[in-house]
């Protein structure tokens, strides 16, 4: 069992949410969004290259002709820029919009989002220009103190989606009656991900959906 789940969360009336329906739980990048085509789109502007050879980030960050990849500072100066200036930039992942959509008829959805306090208008407005009028939280670190605190709020069934196992295998841990699923929208970038039995991995936002809706029906 973790040791604590003592973390302090936004009720969810003050987010607009009601505690009378399911919730679900949903990561932006490389689920709603590609953050990958996005963030190597920046960094093309930059004259950098961006190789997807393996399930990580920095370490795919290349300048052109080279075979080592940038360092970590490097890497990391460029994703606060990208989070800072472009991250409203992004395409949806195909077939979130429609899916976020059709969930919202049977639950109540907040968007949960690793990135830097920076990007939280950028993010909100991304949501919005897509009409995904949902509110947004963001974090850092691992995605269960965070969902556990959420989720204790409401006696309904909850559901969480994103790409890292970290994450995911952290809100299975912090809040276990909560229903984990695995989504990697980057088509690229799939074969590298990594996969838990512990997670279904669905990568068909249409078929998660149908699936969320199954997990969250009582
Ligand atoms: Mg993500």
């Amino acid at each position: 069992m973790p040791e604590t789940t003592a973390i302090s969360a936004p009720s969810l009336e003050s987010l607009g949410l009601s505690r009378d329906r399911p919730l679900v739980l949903v990561d932006v990048d490389e689920v709603l969004g590609l953050f990958m085509q996005g963030f190597g789109d920046f960094l093309a502007s930059r004259g950098l290259e961006m190789r997807i050879e393996r399930f990580a980030l920095f370490q795919n960050i290349y300048r052109p002709g080279e075979a080592q990849h940038v360092d970590l500072d490097t890497g990391r100066e460029l994703f606060n820029a990208f989070f800072a200036d472009h991250c409203h930039r992004i395409e949806p992942a195909p077939g979130a919009v429609a899916a976020l959509n059709r969930l919202t008829a049977s639950a109540e959805i907040l968007i949960l989002s690793n990135a830097p306090a920076e990007a939280e208008r950028l993010r909100a407005r991304w949501l919005e220009s897509h009409g995904l009028k949902h509110p947004l939280i963001l974090n850092s670190g691992p995605k269960g103190p965070i969902a556990a605190a959420l989720t204790a709020q409401t006696p309904q069934p909850t559901a969480f989606v994103d790409d890292l196992l970290p994450n995911l295998d952290s809100v299975a841990d912090h809040s276990p009656a909560t229903a984990t699923f695995q989504h990697v929208a980057d088509e690229r970038l799939r074969p590298f991900a990594p996969r838990s039995e512990r997670h279904p991995r669905i990568d068909d936002w249409a078929e998660l959906a149908e699936a969320i809706e199954t997990a969250i029906r009582r």
